[in-house]
Formats: structure tokens, C-alpha cells, sequence
């Protein structure tokens, strides 16, 4: 590729509304641009990033006995209302009507086509396995779309489904899917965890989560680095105990409060030691309703294992800027925002008594304010003496005892990027989708469903891989691995030929290769590249070519070195 048949756009500033690292360097990179809310249009340099993606998962999945299809974006409502899923759903699914006033959905995943498609064409267990995918594009939504590329209604997902005679059959193709997630996720280079995503009951979980690591996640793991055990935060509070933990203690905080004797009181009460501190923070939030505004008073807990500093940076500071328009807006981003958000009536009087960081996580704080006293937790606002109260001991923290015995729990944040699931006989129960076993009778096919947040993966490789002058890409996901950038490439007959040679052999050695021949000043150009996030650079002047040298510089790299021309592409290989 030559830069000046390129296209290539890039921003000093990233605009305002974009909260979040990954967000703000792709735009200012151009590879994305928005179109509405959560609508962006791949522009070519972040096509590329997502033809890579693809094209591992897609490799990865055929390997795996993947079989590919295309799904139609819009299926019929008829299909959705056989599952139940067309009420279900809500208003995350997006419904359409053709010119005859029929009714359709614009898919945000594929079960019930995948389940119709396979009805009519399997008769026999002789045909079992199988496991069809595609990569296709989604619509869902979403109440609050955020942060560019990670969570927008349109994007990108690779979802596969397989189809079983029976629950063995199916936890091994879901064992196969484990197993090729895990494939895909090391090529790409990043650093992930899979977690249980439910609270495997019935010994082993039928489904996970893959999460990038990253400290911007909108999901908490939990984990116990001296054993395998890892699930999400809802999966591992499904299982807590309350009891024990109530009995560890450490779960009650005192707030400076007009009241902190009320504190004691209630410690008492339920017989827990005053001994843990948490950090909270105090928000103001415009409330619109009815075409009023209101200002309302929340506090936010943070949990363990996020520093104040960083949620007043981040997330937080945009959700102050966010205009709500319900209470229960507000309690659906306590889903994401690590922490609780509890309404304190009309005057924040809560403050923080201790400063003790990362290792704590408030299960209540004691509060007063004007309204009267008040706990957090759960059930807002309620009396202390409630039950409830204690069953909401039920929170997971950071060095709480696992649940396999074999030592502490440590909590990280995480970017959901893939998920698998045994579904069993949900789907082809409600729609009558079965096939003739051994015996010639009729059995329901056993399914699992596996999704790769195709787009999302650019964004979340992003929130892992960045530094103050840009984007760092894995190799793997990089749009071009190498840039040429020759130094006066029209003036110097040597620099010309020089660079069009290792263009030549750079492309013949296999490399995803770009020279920037738009003839722009070095500090311009370098600054380009390091903001597209090129993982090398090569640069060739004529100082250097006399000496037979050309300068290198790894985009990790605090400084260029001279390689020898000769072993230039063996380095960048
Ligand atoms: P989330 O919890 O982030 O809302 P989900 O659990 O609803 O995701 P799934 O139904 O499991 O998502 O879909 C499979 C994958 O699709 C997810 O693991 C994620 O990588 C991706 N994905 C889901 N919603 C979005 C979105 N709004 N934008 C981009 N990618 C998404
Ligand atoms: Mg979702
Ligand atoms: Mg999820
Ligand atoms: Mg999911």
C-alpha cells in the first residue's frame, strides 16, 4: 500500500464525547466516524484492524468444524414470537414493518433462524454434529450505547451454533468452542481470562465469559490466582454465602455522618465489627421527567478494585454529564459503573471517613442525611432492621476465601469479548426442531451458542495497548505491520530507489506493508504512526544509506537503532 493512494485522516483533539481511550484514539486515528448514536462507519484503516479480526476467527472456526452461512439482517416476527423471545426482548431488538404492515426483527443474534434452518434439513442423528457460523452484522438498542466501537447498536458479531443428539455431544462441541476461543484470543495477542458465567450448579458452568483484561472494564472478575477458579462478579455472588461472610465481618462502614452512633448501633444489631472503610463518592444528577428537571443526590460505592481517581476521570464524570430520564436509567448504569449507586435524598451528607483503598469493598454504608438515616446496598433506603439487609452480605470481595478452598479471591476488571453457552433443549423445544435417534424416534437437537464480539475486540485491544503517543497494536490486529517512511524520497534518487526496493522485498516476504510517500515532515509523519499504532517503523535516509544502515524504531520502542540494510525485513519479521 502507498499512503497518498490511502486514505488516511487523522485528529489532534478527540471530540468531546468520546469518554474512554479506545474511543478517543480511534477517532483520532479515523478509523472509525459516527454516524448517530452508536452507528459508525469502518473507515478504511479501521476496516482493516476488523478484516483481521475476521479472518483469525474465521480460520480458527473452520479448524474447529465450523461451517459457515450467512443469516439474513432482517428475519420475520413469526419466528421470534415462537420462542417468546419477539415480547421478551423488549426494546433492544429493533422491529421493522414492510410495505404490507408484516413484522420484522433486525437480528441481534440468530438462534431462531439457525433453529428453523436446521429443523427442516436434519432428519437423522447420522448428520450430527454440526456447527454453523457466521459474521454478521448486529442491531441491538442498547439503552445507553458508549464508548465508540465497544458497545454501539450496529456492530460486528462472529456466532456460532452447534447442534448435538445429546447433553454429551453438546458439552464437547462446547468443549471444541472453549477450546478455539482460547486459540483465537492468544493470536490476537491480548491478555484475557475466561470466567464461569453462571453459577455452575450442576458441577462444571454451562457457560463463559472471555474478558479482555483492561482496568476501563465495565465487568468485575473474580478470580484465585492460586487455583483455576474464575467467574463473573454475578456468578461468583450467586454463590457466596451470606452467613460466612456476615461471620468474617468486615462488612459494615462508617460514613461521617450527623449520626455515625447509628452506625455502631446497627453493627451491633447485626453483630458486625465497625472495621471496614470504603471510599465513596458523591454525584449530582440531573433527573428529566415530564419535562422537568430535578437534581437528585446519589452516592456511588466503589468497589475494591477501583481507584477513585480513575472513576472520577472516567466513567463517572460522564455519567455525571449524562441526562437521565429515569431513576431506573440510573440503577441500569449501576450495572456499569463499578460500584452502588443509592439515592440519599435531597443533600449528599455522606462523606468518607477513611481513605483505605483498593482491598476494601463496602458491603453498606451507614448514612444520614436529611431524610433520615438511611444504609445502601440492595434495598436503597429501607430500615436497617430489614432481613434483607443481611442477605446482601452476599457481595464478593478481594480476599475473601474461594470457593473451591484452595486460597483468596482477587477481583480485575474486564471487557466481555466472547461468550459460550450450552443452551441444551430450549430453542429446539419451542420450535419443534428435532431429528430420528438410533431407534427412529424423535429426539430435540442439543444446542450451544458461541459469540465473538467482532468489533468490540478493536476497542477492547485498544483499553490493553496504548501509551501517551497513541495506539499500540498487536501485531496480529496492526492495519499494516510495517511503515516505510523515507526522508526526502522526491529530492534523493538514492532514498527512492532505496525505499522502493524494501517495498518490494517487504511485500514479498509476506509483510502487511505501507510506504508513506505523501511527502510530509518526519515529525508529522512519525506522530501519524504512532497514533495509528504501526508496531514498526523503518525509516530511510541518506545519511543512513551511505553506511548502509536504515533506522528502525518497535512502537514500544523509546528510541530508533540502526539496522544493517541487508537484515532489515529478517528484524521486522
Ligand atoms: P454485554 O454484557 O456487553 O451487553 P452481552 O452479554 O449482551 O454483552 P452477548 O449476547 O453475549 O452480549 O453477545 C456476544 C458478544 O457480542 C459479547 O460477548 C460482546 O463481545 C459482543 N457485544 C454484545 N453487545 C455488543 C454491543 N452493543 N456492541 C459491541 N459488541 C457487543
Ligand atoms: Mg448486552
Ligand atoms: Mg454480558
Ligand atoms: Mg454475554
Amino acid at each position: 500500500m502507498r499512503a497518498s493512494r490511502f486514505f488516511i485522516s487523522t485528529l489532534k483533539e478527540a471530540p468531546s464525547d468520546a469518554e474512554i481511550v479506545s474511543h478517543q484514539l480511534m477517532m483520532r486515528a479515523g478509523m472509525i466516524k459516527r454516524l448517530g448514536s452508536g452507528i459508525y462507519t469502518y473507515m478504511p484503516m479501521g476496516l482493516r484492524v476488523i478484516r483481521k479480526v475476521e479472518a483469525i476467527v474465521r480460520e480458527e472456526m473452520n479448524r474447529a468444524a465450523g461451517i459457515e452461512l450467512l443469516m439474513p439482517l432482517v428475519q420475520p416476527a413469526e419466528l421470534w414470537q415462537e420462542t417468546g423471545r419477539w415480547d421478551k426482548m423488549g426494546a433492544e431488538l429493533l422491529r421493522l414493518k414492510d410495505r404490507h404492515g408484516r413484522e420484522f426483527a433486525f437480528q441481534p443474534t440468530s438462534e431462531e433462524v439457525i433453529t428453523d434452518v436446521v429443523r427442516s434439513e436434519i432428519k437423522s442423528y447420522r448428520q450430527l454434529p454440526l456447527n454453523f457460523y457466521h459474521i454478521q452484522t448486529k442491531f441491538r438498542d442498547e439503552r445507553r450505547p458508549r464508548f465508540g466501537l465497544m458497545r454501539g447498536r450496529e456492530f460486528t458479531m462472529k456466532d456460532a451454533y452447534s447442534f448435538d443428539r445429546d447433553a454429551a455431544g453438546m458439552q464437547a462441541s462446547y468443549q471444541v468452542m472453549f477450546d478455539a476461543y482460547t486459540r483465537i484470543f492468544n493470536r490476537f495477542g491480548l491478555q484475557f481470562r475466561a470466567v464461569a458465567a453462571d453459577n455452575g450448579a450442576i458441577g462444571g458452568s454451562g457457560s463463559h465469559e472471555f474478558h479482555v483484561i483492561a482496568s476501563t472494564g465495565e465487568d468485575a472478575l473474580v478470580y484465585c490466582p492460586d487455583s483455576d477458579y474464575a467467574a463473573n462478579m454475578e456468578a461468583a455472588e450467586a454463590v457466596a454465602p451470606a452467613a460466612p461472610r456476615a461471620a468474617a465481618g468486615a462488612a459494615l462502614v462508617k460514613t461521617a455522618t450527623p449520626d455515625a452512633t447509628k452506625c455502631e448501633q446497627v453493627a451491633a444489631q447485626l453483630g458486625l465489627p465497625l472495621s471496614r472503610t470504603v471510599k465513596t463518592l458523591a454525584l449530582t444528577v440531573d433527573l428529566e421527567a415530564d419535562g422537568k428537571t430535578t437534581q437528585q443526590h446519589f452516592m456511588l460505592l466503589l468497589r475494591g478494585d477501583h481507584e477513585l481517581n480513575e472513576i472520577k476521570a472516567g466513567k463517572v464524570a460522564g455519567l455525571a454529564n449524562h441526562r437521565f430520564s429515569t431513576e431506573a436509567e440510573i440503577l441500569d448504569v449501576y450495572g456499569c459503573v463499578p460500584g452502588y449507586l443509592g439515592p440519599i435524598g435531597t443533600k449528599a451528607a455522606v462523606t468518607v471517613v477513611a481513605d483505605r483503598s483498593v482491598a476494601n469493598m463496602a458491603d453498606f454504608v451507614c448514612g444520614a442525611n436529611d431524610a433520615g438515616f438511611h444504609y445502601t446496598g440492595a434495598n436503597w433506603g429501607r430500615d436497617v432492621a430489614e432481613p434483607a439487609l443481611v442477605a446482601d452480605l452476599r457481595n464478593v470481595v478481594e480476599g475473601d476465601a474461594s470457593p473451591d478452598g484452595k486460597g483468596v479471591l482477587a477481583i480485575e476488571r474486564g471487557i466481555e469479548v466472547g461468550h459460550v453457552f450450552q443452551l441444551g433443549t430450549a430453542y429446539s423445544e419451542s420450535m419443534k426442531a428435532t431429528f430420528l435417534d438410533e431407534n427412529g424416534k424423535p429426539a430435540p437437537l442439543q444446542m450451544g451458542c458461541y459469540g465473538i464480539g467482532i468489533t468490540r475486540i478493536l476497542g477492547a485491544a485498544i483499553e490493553q495497548n496504548f501509551d501517551d503517543k497513541g495506539i499500540i497494536w498487536p501485531t496480529a490486529l496492526a492495519p499494516f505491520e510495517l511503515v516505510l517512511c523515507p526522508m526526502g524520497m522526491d529530492r534523493s534518487e538514492m532514498v527512492k530507489q532505496a525505499t522502493e526496493q524494501l517495498y518490494a522485498d517487504a511485500q514479498a516476504a509476506g509483510i502487511d506493508v505501507i510506504v508513506d510517500d505523501r511527502g510530509q515532515r518526519p515529525g508529522a509523519m512519525f506522530a501519524d504512526w504512532e497514533l495509528i499504532g504501526v508496531p514498526h517503523r523503518v525509516v530511510i535516509g541518506e545519511r543512513g544509506l551511505k553506511e548502509g544502515n536504515l533506522e528502525y524504531q518497535g512502537r514500544r520502542d523509546t528510541e530508533a537503532s540502526a539496522v544493517p540494510l541487508a537484515e532489515i525485513i529478517a528484524f521486522v519479521q
